[in-house]
């Protein structure tokens, strides 16, 4: 499904890995768009990652997201890293080795990475670009204990402290705008 779909330098490479991986296209759900990524899984993914490999058990496939947008594409080997981490991630799972990340791009999953591309270690540990943060726009406090807590946009949380999951009597407020972002 829907590998027609990427741009042809990531679609290439998919091919290329899925072959020295001995893994099927059949299998394999892959897109470039977070949305539809997030739709298969039914949850937000976080958008400051790079690329991310989910099974999903009831259409019995293997969900690739190839995040382009942070993925450092000035680096000749970034794409390539990505899409071959996630493969990885992929042959892992048939072969019912579910351990996952140790310690990303120091682990044994890096050391693969590493194999199977011919990239150096640092260029394993460093195919995205930056995170920029938004600077906080909001303090958010709560009436009842008087915690304050900074927030990047508007939404709805309760306290922390006062309240373990969210309950309404415990809702945070809004008690200051800082300023505009960038201006
Ligand atoms: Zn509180």
């Amino acid at each position: 499904m829907t590998i027609d779909r990427l741009p042809d330098a990531a679609r290439r490479l998919v091919r290329k890995y899925l072959q020295r991986l001995d893994l099927s296209i059949d299998d394999l759900w892959v897109t470039a768009d977070r949305n539809e990524f997030q739709r298969w899984l039914g949850r937000r993914v976080s958008a400051s990652i790079g690329g991310a490999y989910v099974f999903l058990p009831l259409p019995q496939k293997h969900a690739v997201l190839i995040n382009l947008e942070r993925i450092d594409l000035d680096q000749p080997r970034a794409l390539e890293i990505v899409i071959a981490e996630e493969l990885i991630h992929m042959r892992d799972w048939i072969d019912g080795d579910r351990r996952g990340h140790a310690r990303h791009g120091y682990d044994r999953i890096a050391t693969r990475v590493v194999d199977i591309t011919g990239a150096t270690f640092e260029e394993v540990r460093s195919p995205l670009l930056p995170v920029e943060r938004r600077p906080w726009r909001y303090v958010y406090g709560c009436a009842a204990c008087g915690l304050l807590i900074p927030r990047r946009r508007k939404g709805g949380w309760s306290c922390p402290r006062c309240a373990p999951r969210f309950d309404r009597r415990y809702q945070l407020e809004i008690v200051e705008y800082l300023g505009r972002d960038g201006h």
